[in-house]
């Protein structure tokens, strides 16, 4: 089977790579100016030069007073993995800005050893927390076929991640929810909410599920039951509790790496011990088996592996230069997620040739030649086209 990934993403025709980082026009939503440079550079430099953060802070205080309640209940659900970014966020606002967070996490498809240490040492950093934990037999039939008929394995995730704290917030009458960054407008994407501060509820199947919202795999013969945990509460539900969604980074200064410092000393986040596959960082998403395998489905369908998106922040951040970031991605971008492959393998029910059978099958013309036996890329960063 071969997919029209161009008609599928809207993709740009003719790959083009950022001048300014390592990123190329093949990242869903993403635009380019007429210099060449990537609406996510833009921002960054945006961000550095044009916006006033004492203001901005200023603004959070304002929140914070608008949704304290002062009465013992929560003030707000923090989305929280146990990672560098949501601990961050929780941190800040319990212990800097005076709230009431109630922390949630779903939990991850097939958890990794040191991201459940620290889930565990943010939880006794001082949290009352919720984990939402599905049924993994639906969990793992989700993954199996989302990864067969979407290519990638971790959109089961990325749904709960979404809607458990919806339901949440609805359940406890909390009406403020608050995510990290907001990874449209930081690493590329639609620029529509870039001076909001609030993600609105009616973009979450267009920016999070690529369009196919859970109750789809009903056709799939899932049934709504199995499908509850993973899908939105009633829109009706969302509005009565008169639910909004912030962006941390709105509001404060966004830097990742910062943010691991900041962990490191609050909520007793450890990065790994080793660096993750098809990259070179250690404390970025270390909580799931599966993720390796969204990051190299993304290096198949659109020629974006997790070296290049890791590699482009931090030369929007001013953490590395580009050249050391192009010399990054040539290393790492293409690296397959053997480490916990016998897990994937199991955790899908699905064989290595049926794998490779998924892989090939998100492999478009534009991106990809087949040239004596071997796959390689049209366009890479790395051999200076567009330098
Ligand atoms: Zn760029």
């Amino acid at each position: 089977m071969k997919r029209n990934l161009i008609e599928l993403y809207k993709l740009p025709a003719e790959v083009k790579f950022c001048k300014k980082c390592t990123v190329s026009n093949q990242r869903p939503r993403i635009t380019f100016d007429e210099q060449g440079v990537c609406s996510a550079c833009n921002f960054a430099e945006h961000k550095r030069q044009h916006i006033d953060w004492v203001t901005r802070e200023a603004e959070l205080v304002d929140l914070c007073n608008r949704f304290r309640k002062g009465n013992g209940e929560y003030d707000v659900i923090v989305p929280c993995s146990g990672g560098k970014d949501g601990g961050f966020v929780a941190h800040q606002l319990k212990y800097r800005y005076g709230m009431n967070p109630l922390a949630v996490t779903w939990a991850p498809l097939k958890a990794t050893a040191i991201g459940r240490q620290n889930l565990d040492a943010f939880i006794a950093s001082g949290f009352n927390h919720i984990l939402g934990t599905p049924n993994p037999v639906v969990t793992k039939r989700l993954t199996h076929l989302a990864f067969k008929h979407l290519g990638d394995p971790f959109q089961p995730f990325i749904y709960g991640q979404t809607n458990f704290p919806l339901h949440t917030a609805v359940k406890h009458n909390v009406r403020l929810i608050v995510y990290g960054e907001n990874g449209e407008v930081e690493y590329g994407g639609d620029m529509k909410n870039a001076n909001k501060p609030t993600r609105d509820i009616q973009d979450h199947d267009k920016h999070y599920f690529s369009g196919i919202p859970p109750e789809f795999w009903k056709e799939h013969g899932v049934s709504l039951a199995d499908l509850y945990p993973f899908m939105a509460p009633r829109y009706e539900q969302i509005l009565d509790n008169q639910t909004e969604i912030h962006f941390f980074s709105y509001y404060k200064f966004w830097d990742p790496q910062e943010n691991f410092y900041y962990c490191k000393e609050n909520t007793g986040f450890m990065p790994n011990p080793e660096r993750s596959q098809g990259t070179y960082s250690k404390y970025a998403s270390l909580d799931d088996q599966i993720d390796g395998f969204h990051y190299y489905l993304s290096y198949i369908k659109f020629g974006i592996g997790r070296a290049t998106s890791d590699a482009a922040h931090e030369i929007r951040d001013g953490k590395i230069t580009r050249e050391e970031g192009v010399a990054l991605v040539k290393r790492y971008d293409h690296e397959f997620p053997t480490r916990y492959y016998k897990e994937f393998l199991e955790f899908c029910s699905i064989t290595d040739a049926e794998v490779h059978e998924v892989i090939d099958s998100w492999r478009s013309d534009h991106i990809w030649k087949h040239e004596a036996g071997e796959w390689k890329l049209r366009h890479a960063v790395w051999r200076g086209y567009h330098a």
